[in-house]
């Protein structure tokens, strides 16, 4: 596949997958992959579980640019998971062949009062924790652009297009459009409050600024991908779109515009 040959697995233990991860390192060691419990000696690292679990792989090993990720799914699927464990003759022509290929998929920094620093795959979130609203004015690079009032506001990638994003009506982004998107929440729109309404992708030499209005409720969660972030009070969220990009595999059969036609069509 690569010269890349020291994998760290990255699943939550269960009866039903140890007999498949068995068969998995079984035929790793046959191609000479090594497994190795330190991540720090990884060049593979590859999530077994869901779009979800992907996604916590890559937080919980930091985000490494120098390794190539690989999702692999019991069950369905999903827009990160490439791998079915229960096709192993696929995953061994893969292993032997040139079928697959490296993706580059962009990500997001995300800077909260400008000190702590935070990467996301999918999006960052700004949410209301109580059931009132809240106010968020909204900069692009330095210009004012809108004040947001409402439940919140969520900033995606090209891959997080198909995730929250979606649920919100923005645009199904390919990911080899180097963008970030920008939906809102539930916004208030009326003659004392007006958004643009309409999901607005930019490039990414932009900057986005959402600075919370400290109007009382202004303690909203913030959320990178599946992760809550423990900030309880925030005034300013910088995003702009990393120079970090994660690294994946996948078939040469399975594209994204694939993924999205099989998931959603
Ligand atoms: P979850 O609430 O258990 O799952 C949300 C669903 O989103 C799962 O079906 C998950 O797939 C799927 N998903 C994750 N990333 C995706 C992507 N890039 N494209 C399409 N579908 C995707 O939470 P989770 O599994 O930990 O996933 C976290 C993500 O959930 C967040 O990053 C956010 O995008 C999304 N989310 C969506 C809503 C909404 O639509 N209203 C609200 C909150 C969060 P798997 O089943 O394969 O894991
Ligand atoms: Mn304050």
């Amino acid at each position: 596949m690569t010269e890349r040959k020291n994998v760290y697995l990255y699943y939550k233990p269960s009866e039903e997958l140890e007999p498949k991860i068995e068969e998995l390192k079984n035929i790793g060691r046959k191609y000479g992959y090594k497994l190795v419990s330190d991540v720090k000696e990884a060049n593979i690292i590859a999530s077994i579980g869901g779009d979800g679990s992907f996604l916590q792989a890559i937080r919980k090993t930091g985000f490494q640019e120098e390794c190539l990720y690989v999702g692999l799914n019991d069950k369905k699927l999903g827009f990160y998971t490439d791998f079915n464990l229960n096709d192993f003759e696929r995953i061994e022509s893969a292993l032997q062949s040139n079928f697959v290929e490296v993706l580059r998929y962009p990500t997001l920094e995300v800077t909260v009062d400008g000190v702590q620093k935070f990467e996301c795959i999918n999006e960052c979130s700004i949410r209301s924790n109580i059931i009132k609203t809240f106010a968020i004015d909204v900069f692009i690079d330095d210009l004012y652009f809108e004040t947001f009032r409402g439940d919140g506001m969520v900033v995606s990638t090209p891959t997080g297009s198909t995730a929250y994003n979606k649920s919100l009506r923005g645009a199904v982004v390919d990911p080899r459009l180097e963008s970030m998107q920008l939906t809102e929440i539930s916004s208030l729109n009326n003659n004392e409050y007006r958004t643009l309404g309409s999901p607005l992708i930019l490039n990414s030499d932009r900057e986005l600024v959402l600075k919370i209005v400290q109007d009382g409720n202004d303690h909203p969660i913030i959320g990178v991908d599946n992760e809550a972030l423990s900030i309880r009070h925030s005034h300013e969220v910088r995003v702009k779109v990393s120079d970090k990009v994660i690294k994946t595999v996948k078939m040469k059969d399975n594209s994204f515009m694939h993924k999205v036609k099989r998931n959603f069509l």
